[in-house]
Formats: C-alpha cells, sequence, structure tokens
C-alpha cells in the first residue's frame, strides 16, 4: 500500500473537480428526499459511487467530499486503484466474477463487500482465496436475476406463491445455507439485482417496480427461513452474525442506478449503486481497448 496522501496520482482539473462536486451533492439531496418521503427509516441507505473506468482522480474527489463507498466492475482495474487511493475507501465489487480472479479480488485488503456472487464455485473460490488473518469477514450479496431476462445473471429469484416441492430447497436457499455454514470468513449480508429499467415508471410514479417488488419478498421468505431454519445450530452458538447488517442482523438489498435509484428506495432498497448520476457517461468497452485501458 503506497503512502497517502498519493502524489502520483494526477488531481482532476478544476473544471472536472467542480462538475462532480456538483453531480455528488445533486446525487445525495434526491437520496435524501427520497429517504423523507418514506416517513420513518432506521437505516439510511449506502450511496456506493460506482467508477467503473473512471479514473483515480475522479474518485479522489468524491473521497474529499466524504464519499467512501465505491463500486468496481473489473478485478484488475479495481486492484490498480486499490493500491493507489486511500486505504479507507470500502471497495464493491460488483462485476461478474470468474472463479479464477477470485484470489486477486480477495488480495484487496479494503475490499468490503462482493455484490455478485451466484454459484457455489465463485463462493468457494472466493472463500478459499481470503487471508485467515482477515480482521472482519467479507460480504457477499446473492445476485438475483428478478427480470428473467437471460443477459443477466443471477439466481432465480424466491416467491411465496410458487411453493416448491416438499423438502427440496431453492437454488438460493442452497447458496444462503452454504455461505451462512460453510464459510466463516464470509457473512451473507443480503442480495443484490440489476431488473430490467421500467420505462412506464417514469409515466406513472405511483406504478411499482415490479422486479425491486420481486427482490423485496425475495429476501423476506429467504430471511423468515434462515431465521427457522440456521438460527439455533449456527449463529448464536459463537455470538457472531452470520447473515444480514452487521448491526440489526436484517439481510441488505442492493438495488438501484442512476436512472431508477429513488424507485428502488421507495421499494426499500438499502444500497444504490450510482455511476452515470455522479461521474456522467461512460465511453463504451471497445473504445477503451487502448494502451493502458483497463480491461480484464
Ligand atoms: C455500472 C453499474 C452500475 C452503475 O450504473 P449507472 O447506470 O451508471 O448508475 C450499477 N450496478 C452495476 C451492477 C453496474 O454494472
Amino acid at each position: 500500500m503506497s503512502t497517502w496522501p498519493n502524489s502520483e496520482i494526477q488531481k482532476a482539473t478544476p473544471e472536472r473537480t467542480a462538475e462532480i462536486r456538483e453531480s455528488l451533492t445533486e446525487i445525495r439531496g434526491r437520496v435524501s428526499r427520497a429517504v423523507e418521503a418514506l416517513g420513518s427509516v432506521s437505516n439510511i441507505p449506502k450511496l456506493v459511487a460506482v467508477s467503473k473506468y473512471k479514473p483515480s482522480a475522479d474518485i479522489l474527489v468524491c473521497y474529499e467530499l466524504g464519499q467512501r463507498d465505491f463500486g468496481e466492475n473489473y478485478v484488475q482495474e479495481l486492484v490498480d486503484k486499490a493500491k493507489e487511493l486511500p486505504i479507507e475507501i470500502q471497495w464493491h465489487f460488483i462485476g461478474t466474477l470468474q472463479s479464477n480472479k477470485a484470489k486477486l479480488l480477495a488480495s484487496i485488503p479494503n475490499l468490503h463487500t462482493v455484490q455478485t456472487i451466484s454459484s457455489e464455485k465463485t463462493v468457494n473460490a472466493l472463500h478459499k482465496a481470503l487471508p485467515s488473518d482477515r480482521i472482519a469477514p467479507l460480504n457477499v450479496l446473492v445476485q438475483i436475476n428478478t427480470s428473467g431476462e437471460d443477459a443477466k445473471s443471477g439466481i432465480q429469484p424466491l416467491a411465496s406463491s410458487s411453493s416448491s416441492s416438499l423438502g427440496q430447497l431453492s437454488d438460493l436457499q442452497r447458496l444462503a445455507k452454504h455461505i451462512v455454514m460453510s464459510c466463516p470468513k464470509l457473512r451473507l449480508q443480503g442480495l443484490m439485482t440489476i431488473g430490467a429499467l421500467d420505462l412506464s415508471l417514469s409515466a406513472n410514479e405511483t406504478e411499482k417496480n415490479a422486479d425491486f417488488e420481486r427482490l423485496t419478498e425475495t429476501r423476506d421468505i429467504l430471511e423468515r427461513w434462515l431465521q427457522a431454519e440456521l438460527v439455533p445450530e449456527e449463529a448464536d452458538k459463537n455470538q457472531v452474525r452470520r447473515w444480514g447488517d452487521e448491526s440489526t442482523g436484517k439481510l441488505l438489498l442492493s438495488m438501484g442506478m442512476s436512472s431508477d435509484f429513488e424507485a428502488a428506495l421507495k421499494a426499500g432498497s438499502d444500497i444504490v449503486r450510482v455511476g452515470t448520476g455522479i461521474f456522467g457517461s461512460r465511453k463504451t468497452r471497445d473504445k477503451l481497448k487502448e494502451p493502458g485501458a483497463p480491461v480484464s
């Protein structure tokens, strides 16, 4: 880890600095207003600034405004940025995780959460790769494919109406149980989804986003099941919470991006992931395949 402040990071220009400050302030304001509109809420939702493809200088502008949670999609890009940026940053990995990249990802000391867990294979690779002297368990969120689109990864949501055949665990239950029972270096913190962008919502704000509702319902079902199935044997024994938020024990929901985070907060989101709204539009990956461009 380099010493801080790191003089090698080029500072953002005054214009860029002003631009990012303004956007971050605006997004924070919109988050606060969405939360206020909900009435009393016990938890303030977490804003993760999604900084993929954006230079470390941009991240520093947000950091200086107190932003600590940042999201990245590509392992190598995250490793490079984590090396040169302050250790106080809490990194969220939000890209597709291949098990052969788990070791590299797990080597980041201030990796805070991996939001995109969708198979036992990647869970095991990640768990195995984590240093045994890691102080806090690594938070993981299981990614749910709420919109059922082939292009999106994640596992099937649960629904109270579709009773599974007796004694048969769903993929999500099986994976959750595996994380809680067999991966002591991980904490099953909650669920994450992308969902289909519901364009009808802007026209009619009172309508609900079906994918966000599905994630909420899936969380409620899973939480009840975990409490009934696993508490007596596992969680109470050593007083360590094996799932949910560190302080409340509730399973958290990560949903909502630049275009739909207000709808997500209305549906009960605990973590919103905003990129474009803070840093502006991104170049496509093809345009970035130049020397020095992040590839993974
Ligand atoms: C890129 C990305 C975001 C941020 O998207 P914006 O629309 O730029 O806010 C959020 N979540 C995931 C999983 C992403 O890949």
